[in-house]
């Protein structure tokens, strides 16, 4: 048994001072069984916790950490910038030179604006959207999460339906009713409701390739078929690619997918481990900003010096080293061929989820297209194989309801540690 003293005296005494004893509810590992590990450093691959454990990291930060942890890219930029004070609340530069940046990444970006996280930017795509059309009501997908803003916390994934809160208590039933669900990949509900609601919908919001239910990748031709009928009917198409972006291209999922959304959402890897997101589109859309329109959003913090720093640094990298991708790809196809030969050879037959460097293992035998087949998965079990994976120094997200990310630090010895693991935590898992 790894040891655990000092993160199990941490977490009892977090949870006097913070609500669950954690910043955020997706930390928690009530899902799993057990407690929160409190975490010290990270450098590379690896997360050292409180009690002296390292740990093979899955999650990086729940993305952004896609060069690894303590990345010398990011790290030297963020001292470089230091000394010249950490905040202003007035334009630089560098806001200057990251939208550039953004602008010639993201296909569907012409004008971005800087916010402070991923909530941020879907709240504010929203009310642009709204403000821009003229219309309330809004379109999400079941198992789809946007961060916490209210009209989000309906039928949501990620955190909110691992805790069993999909429907969050203090969402008025006024934003409850502006906000209208579809299956994932299911494009004749989404034209019903459309179709049913017609003129009142302001946008179409989907994770193009979605992360918060585990990995659900988009049917051929559903995401095409989404802009088609936004096209027809006058819809805001929004992608939030608060985990895809500069993830699964340079360009994120619109890239890959060649389907160019009116407007995108995207965080985590803009900020390199700093607390950024950002919100961009059409000009035409997006000069309904204020000052340069009468939609209302600001931020004290937006655009931070030091955060603005770190996303150069790295957006720049990923733009100047295309080849991360493909490596990053080559990794996880290695890391998830080497689980389905484990259970090939365990006789198991449960389905794994992949794109690029994003993946997940759902524990059951139904293909997961969507949030009703990913609920079908055996949660008890996956418990069960995170705490074992977790007792080999593997540290995975503790919920079947997530996604996992690869970095470029991990390397092929480290894959076949990983692949291991794997098999020996697959078999602790089913002897009960
Ligand atoms: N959108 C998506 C697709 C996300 O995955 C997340 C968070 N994981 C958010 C929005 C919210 O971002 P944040 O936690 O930075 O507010």
């Amino acid at each position: 048994m790894i040891q655990a003293e000092i993160s199990n005296e941490l977490f009892k005494r977090a949870q006097n001072s913070i609500p669950g004893g954690v910043n955020s509810p997706v930390r928690a590992f009530r899902a799993v069984g057990g407690n929160p590990r409190f975490m010290v450093s990270a450098n590379g691959p690896y997360l050292f916790d409180e009690d002296g454990n390292r740990f093979l990291d899955l999650i990086n930060s729940w993305g952004p950490m896609i060069l690894g942890h303590a990345s010398e890219v990011v790290q030297e930029a963020v001292q470089k910038a230091i000394p010249y004070s950490l905040s202003f609340g007035a334009p630089t530069r560098k806001e200057v030179e990251i939208a550039e940046l953004i602008v010639s990444m993201v296909p569907s970006i012409e004008k971005v604006r800087m916010v402070n996280s991923g909530t941020e930017a879907t709240m504010s795509a929203i009310r642009v959207a709204r403000g821009y059309t003229g219309r309330d009501k809004i379109i999400k997908f079941e198992g789809c999460y946007h961060g916490h803003g209210d009209s989000f916390l309906i039928s949501a994934g990620s955190g909110a339906i691992t805790l069993g809160v999909p429907d969050s208590p203090g969402v008025t039933k006024g934003t409850a009713n502006d906000t209208l669900t579809a299956p994932y990949n299911n494009l004749d509900a989404v034209k019903m409701l459309a179709d049913a609601n017609k003129g009142q919908v302001a946008a179409i919001i989907i994770e193009p390739v979605a992360g918060n239910m585990g990995l659900v990748t988009p049917r051929q031709g559903f995401l095409q078929g989404l802009r088609n009928l936004c096209d027809q009917e006058g819809i805001v198409l929004i992608f939030d690619e608060v985990m895809t972006g500069f993830r699964l291209a340079p360009g994120g999922a619109q890239e890959l997918y060649g389907v160019t959304p009116d407007m995108s959402t995207l965080g985590k890897i803009i900020g390199g481990g700093m607390p950024v997101g950002a919100y961009g589109g059409r000009k035409e859309i997006m000069d309904f900003v204020a000052p340069a329109g009468p939609v209302y959003q600001a931020g004290t913090l937006s655009g931070n010096p030091i955060a603005m720093s770190a996303g150069m640094a790295m957006l720049t990298y990923l733009k100047e080293h295309p080849e991360t991708y493909t490596q990053l790809d080559s990794i996880t196809a290695s890391m998830v061929a080497g689980m389905q030969q484990n259970m090939q050879q365990l006789g198991l037959n449960y389905t794994i989820n992949r794109v690029g460097s994003m993946f997940s293992i759902f524990f059951t035998q139904e293909q997961v297209t969507g949030f009703d087949a990913a609920k079908t998965s055996d949660t008890a079990l996956f418990g069960r194989y995170f705490n074992s994976m977790l007792q080999r120094g593997i540290y995975l997200a503790p919920s079947q309801y997530e996604a996992l990310f690869v970095s470029t630090a991990i390397t092929e010895d480290l894959v076949e540690q990983y692949v291991q693991a794997n098999l020996e935590a697959l078999q602790e898992a089913h002897q009960v």
